[in-house]
């Protein structure tokens, strides 16, 4: 039986991502999130009667650049509409975005699970439109809602894609992909913390088997991409059980309350004749060249997948390490220069993986700023490969760095951690614990071999867990068994 008693979830994502741009997209003002309220504005964006749109180019740049680095097919000639609403924070009265004859069409996203079961989704288009002011509303219904017009005319993409999700797993990993190929071309920021990125969800359920879509409602607000996850199995819950009671799922959109972990009815659904769509009378034809679709395709960075296959051949690392170790540019860079200083891609895909990010998590540093750097952790996983230094002297030494940013020669000398491997030094050592311990050398030899570990302590004991233990096992083993 499957997951939802027996009904299929189908789901289907519009995400909406900021253009990382210098100014807005039909005026100068700056692009900028945190300034004080209503001091990034002019005529245009704040839609003055007869204040004109110009189009900026950088924006048109970004989204080719992302509709290229999906596979998808960019429009030579595409055509700004207007869409039509009323909103406190849209003082025009009207949108200006794309509709039948969007920039971008097609393309495919690809991805993992955490199981590593690969996937993949295809998108619909990607268009370009400006982005609305934002409401301020009174913190437990005192004073007045206020509206922040700085956010209006900042450049979005919307990126949407078909309904072939099955689950709230694979929507997760879905738009987890979305933002890491955003911050890899640059296009986007992926900030969802500040409304940089923001994702609605379509969701609809039908029975196993069946071929036609059920109803699906739509929700918004969504603002972390484990929220979405929750959002949409809370959704998909929500359908299920009340097909099963024999109701309907009625088309509307919701709002995804986070901290109370429930969806609810905001308005029911508008359809797109509500919106009276027409083409922009302001702005004309956007027309894309094909060789500036190649020189913008020649500049495309190495993309998340490209990356990741890379680590997995040159490194020899697993996949779903080289998944973990390119999730962000920063990341990714910070592994490929340890690489540039060691061989041994695995034991340095888990010192960042494991110590490493460990250490940042914990300290909220920057990686690409932080103390311990590339070439630092590369030393201590050829010494680990050399023998120089155990895995536990290791991780001493890596402490060691991140408190004083010392390298790992100098703390070394300065601890006095040197692996002892010389066979004759530690020969003498034990031999002179077998002699003081002829008891329990007896004992072994009459078949209490589980004391061979007490023989071990002894050694690390009196080296003061200096000595190579490969070396001391092989040692005693010889001895007592020889
Ligand atoms: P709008 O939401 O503006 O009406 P569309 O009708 O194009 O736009 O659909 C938006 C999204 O809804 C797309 O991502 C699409 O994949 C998804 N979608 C469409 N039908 C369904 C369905 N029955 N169940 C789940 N998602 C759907
Ligand atoms: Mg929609
Ligand atoms: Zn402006």
């Amino acid at each position: 039986m499957s997951e939802y008693d027996g009904y299929e979830p189908v789901i289907g994502l519009e995400i909406h991502a900021q253009l990382q741009t210098e100014s807005k997209i039909f005026c100068g003002c700056k692009n900028a999130y945190g300034e004080p309220p209503n001091t990034l504005t002019c005529p245009v964006c704040l839609g003055l009667p007869g204040a004109l749109p110009v189009l900026n180019k950088q924006a048109v740049e970004k989204a080719i650049k992302m509709i290229l680095a999906v596979g998808g097919k960019v429009r030579n000639r595409s055509v700004f509409a207007r869409k039509n609403y009323f909103y406190p924070d849209l003082p025009k009265g009207y949108q200006i975005s794309q509709f039948d004859k969007p920039i971008g069409e097609g393309g495919e996203i690809f991805f993992s699970l955490e199981d590593g079961t690969k996937k993949s989704c295809r998108l619909t288009r990607i268009h370009i439109e400006e982005d609305a002011g934002k409401s301020l509303h009174p913190e437990k219904g005192e004073g007045y809602t206020r509206v922040d017009l700085n956010r209006c005319g900042t450049p979005l993409i919307e990126i949407v894609s078909e309904p072939e999700m099955r689950s709230p797993e694979e929507a997760y990993a879905y738009f987890v992909k979305v933002k890491q190929i955003l911050q890899y071309t640059k296009v986007c920021s992926g900030d969802m913390e500040k409304g940089h990125l923001r994702c609605d969800a379509n969701i609809s359920v039908r029975p196993v088997g069946q071929e036609e879509f059920g109803t699906r409602t739509e929700i918004k607000n969504m603002n972390s991409f484990k929220g979405v996850e929750r959002a949409i199995k809370f959704e998909i819950q929500r359908q299920v059980k009340l097909l099963k009671s024999g109701g309907s799922v009625t088309q509307a959109t919701l709002l995804w309350d986070e901290s109370r972990q429930v969806a609810e009815a905001m308005r029911s659904k508008e359809e797109s004749h509500d919106y009276r769509y027409f083409p922009e009378p302001d702005l004309v034809n956007l027309v894309v060249k094909d060789d500036w679709i190649e020189s913008v395709r020649e500049n495309m960075p190495e993309l998340p997948n490209e990356k990741s296959e890379r680590f997995v051949k040159d490194y020899q690392i697993r996949a779903y390490d080289a998944m973990v170790l390119t999730d962000t540019t920063s990341l990714a860079d910070y592994y490929d220069e340890v690489m540039q200083y060691t061989k041994d891609g695995r034991t340095a895909a888990n010192w960042v993986q494991s110590e490493l990010l460990g250490v940042l998590k914990e300290s909220g540093d920057d990686i690409s700023t932080f103390k311990v750097r590339p070439n630092m952790i590369a030393d201590i996983v050829n010494k680990i490969e050399s023998k120089e230094i155990s895995g536990k002297m290791a991780k001493q030494v890596f402490a060691e760095m991140v408190e004083t940013g010392k390298g790992a020669d100098a703390i070394i000398k300065e601890k006095g951690l040197v692996q002892i491997s010389d066979e004759k030094q530690l020969l003498m050592i034990i031999d002179n614990i077998l002699l003081a311990n002829s008891g329990n050398v007896d004992k072994y030899k009459s078949g209490k071999t589980n004391i061979f570990g007490f023989f071990v302590g002894q050694v690390m004991k009196e080296t003061k867990g200096q000595a190579n233990p490969e070396v001391v096992n092989r040692l005693l083993k010889q001895k007592l068994d020889g």
